[in-house]
């Protein structure tokens, strides 16, 4: 079938519905019956409407996770019965996955082959490794020194009602992130994806309901933050609050949270660092930083925007970097061939034309891009930004699109150099390239971010801990200690 037939399909099948919100295990409309629009990124088309839940919608929904954790099915089901649902659930994304790849592009912009292969890819697989953690949750046997004999042990006891709120960057994608560990962890949750992508949530839902998960175990509430997930972080009923988003709304997360010290996840921001020394492999490491900025439009938490090269290569990387950024085919993530896809909307457009504008008005010289093609989609071409200063906003501030800034560095000590790299508020990742092996090492061990990759594009990993140091964010995703964020311990001390 050709993108345009598959397309039709989906017109005249999943999205001709309503989307409506998921509740206790019933499909729904708001309880104001309100909806908002849901763009096509790469044209500025409304092309479907999503359900618009507010405070009713999300007390109806977390009482019903309050039902489901506290005297319902999950609580009482064992870890090898939530394994075999969250692999069930794994098997029908997979089985799905060319669907919500297309819905994924139509939604958020992203190409669709980098939807079928990154987001539908990794979401089975982010299950595969949580549906393990279910059956291996364990407490330790812990010796004590009061007075008497005892025995004395920790258990893992699931945290409770789980509010999680991701953004629209990878919509299937974190969605799957969040609520794979918080269920192995036997977690009820309700989720709030953003405002600008909506769909593949809704539809994941349908094979969470499929599936055969109970009700109440995982509730949809789509809807704006301003509303819906203002609700869920203020709910007295909600045990914690797992988000991913902006650094701003993350604080005032963190601030709503204290008032019941709810526990809170936030994956915030950032503004990673890539260094790139003299003796790298420099083909890899171009490759690699080029694709750390352009992968996704640049809408990346992980983002390699700023560039420090050694002075002695420094017009080769950037020639090499510019070169790429000139043949990256833009245009609809549905268009076959295409590379970057348009922003998600047109004020995240907006925002980052503004950001290029400040570095053109700051003094940065625009290597290529700079502009956006005369299209009614939402496109930002690949952007490389040279002559950048230490000062300058678009140093400084996350751009959450494809705009590089590039920086020279001479002889310096490692120290120094880790001082630049560290001149932000934030701390989630930093690139090295470099096949100084101590170099490498040291570089690693001074960096202050929560994951640093060296010679390798790859940054994260379903088995990785990955979150940030300073205001990029708190708390770890993924990995062991992903799963035991859902979790509380409890010790018990028994007299013999
Ligand atoms: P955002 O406002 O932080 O949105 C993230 C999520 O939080 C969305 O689901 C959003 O709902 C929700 N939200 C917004 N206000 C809320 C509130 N007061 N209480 C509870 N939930 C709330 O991010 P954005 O406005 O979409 O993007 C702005 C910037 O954030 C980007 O340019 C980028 O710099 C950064 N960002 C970072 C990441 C990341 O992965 N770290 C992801 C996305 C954006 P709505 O969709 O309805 O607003
Ligand atoms: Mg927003």
């Amino acid at each position: 079938m050709t993108v345009q037939a598959r397309i039709q399909t989906l017109q005249s099948g999943f999205l001709a519905r309503p989307q409506q919100l998921y509740i206790d295990g019933h499909w729904q409309a708001a309880q104001s019956e309100e909806t908002f629009d849901v763009f096509n990124p790469a044209t500025g088309q409304v092309f479907a409407q999503a359900a618009a839940g507010a405070s009713a919608d999300i007390d109806l929904a977390v009482r019903a996770a309050r039902r489901a954790f506290d005297s319902g099915p999950w609580s009482k089901m064992n870890g090898a019965q939530r394994t075999h649902l969250l692999w069930k659930l794994a098997e029908l994304i997979s089985a799905n996955a060319d669907e919500l790849a297309l819905l994924e592009s139509l939604d958020n912009g992203k190409p669709l082959g980098f939807a079928r292969m990154v987001d539908m890819g990794g979401a089975p697989e982010i299950l595969r490794y949580n549906a393990g953690w279910a059956t291996k949750l364990t407490g330790e046997t812990i010796p004590v020194s009061v007075p008497g004999e005892h025995h004395a042990y920790t258990v893992r006891e699931p945290v409770g009602v789980v509010g999680q709120i991701v953004p629209w960057n990878f919509p299937m994608l974190m969605a799957v992130g969040k609520l794979a560990p918080a269920l192995a962890a036997g977690c009820t949750i309700v989720l709030k994806p953003a405002e600008q992508t909506p769909l593949t949530t809704v539809r994941l839902t349908q094979l969470i309901e499929e599936a055969g998960f109970p009700p109440g175990v995982f509730n949809l509430v789509t809807g704006l933050g301003e509303a819906a997930g203002k609700a869920l972080v203020e709910h007295p009923l909600v045990d914690k609050i797992s988000f991913t988003g902006s650094t701003s709304v993350g604080k005032s997360i963190m601030a709503a949270a204290s008032r019941s010290l709810k526990r809170v996840t936030l994956e915030l921001g950032g503004k990673s660092p890539t260094f790139i020394f003299a003796d790298a492999d420099l083909d890899r490491a171009i490759a690699a930083a080029a694709q750390g900025i352009f992968s996704n439009a640049g809408q990346v938490c992980v983002a390699g925007s700023r560039l420090y090269v050694h002075r002695k290569v420094y017009e080769q990387v950037l020639e090499g970097i510019t070169q790429r950024a000139r043949q990256l085919r833009v245009g609809p993530g549905t268009d076959e061939g295409t590379e970057i896809g348009p922003l998600v909307s047109a004020q995240q457009r907006d925002r980052v034309m503004g950001f290029i504008e400040s570095g053109r008005r700051e003094g940065a010289q625009v290597l290529v891009g700079g502009d956006s093609p005369d299209s009614p989609g939402y496109f930002v071409n690949p952007t490389v930004l040279a002559q950048t200063t230490a000062q300058m906003t678009v140093f400084r501030e996350e751009i959450f699109g494809p705009v590089l800034s590039a920086m020279v560095f001479d002889d310096e000590d490692l120290d120094t150099l880790a001082e630049r790299g560290n001149d932000t508020p934030y701390g989630l990742a930093a690139s090295v390239w470099t096949r100084d092996i101590s170099t490498a090492h040291k570089l690693a061990r001074k960096l202050k971010a929560g994951s640093i990759k060296v010679n390798t594009p790859f940054g994260m990993d379903f088995g990785l801990p990955f979150g940030g140091f300073k205001e990029s964010g708190i708390g770890r995703e993924n990995g062991h200690e992903g799963v035991l964020a859902y979790t509380e311990t409890k010790s018990v001390i028994i007299g013999l």
